[in-house]
């Protein structure tokens, strides 16, 4: 569908909807274990994106979206830590 076209959708945990990277906000989940807040979109391990917006972090929040997106429990603080990126 965007066969051919130069911008790059991810598609937010949150509302699910697709936007372009430089929308989102990445979160990364490496070969350890460890999860954190990738600011240069390039870090190796499992990405997921979640909109550059409160309404999308509260929803995230509540559905637990990074757990479920990373299958693993994720400590709760990510979430805060995303917040401070929003502001
Ligand atoms: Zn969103």
């Amino acid at each position: 569908m965007f066969k051919g076209s130069k911008i790059s959708l991810r598609m937010c945990m949150a509302c699910r909807e697709n936007k372009q990277k430089e929308k989102l906000i990445r979160v990364v989940k490496q070969k350890g274990g460890s999860i954190f807040i990738d600011k240069t979109g390039k870090a190796d391990g499992r990405g997921a994106y979640v909109c550059n917006n409160l309404e999308c972090l509260n929803l995230l929040k509540k559905k637990r979206g990074l757990e479920r997106s990373f299958r693993c429990k994720v400590d709760g603080l990510i979430y805060d830590d995303l917040k401070k990126e929003m502001i």
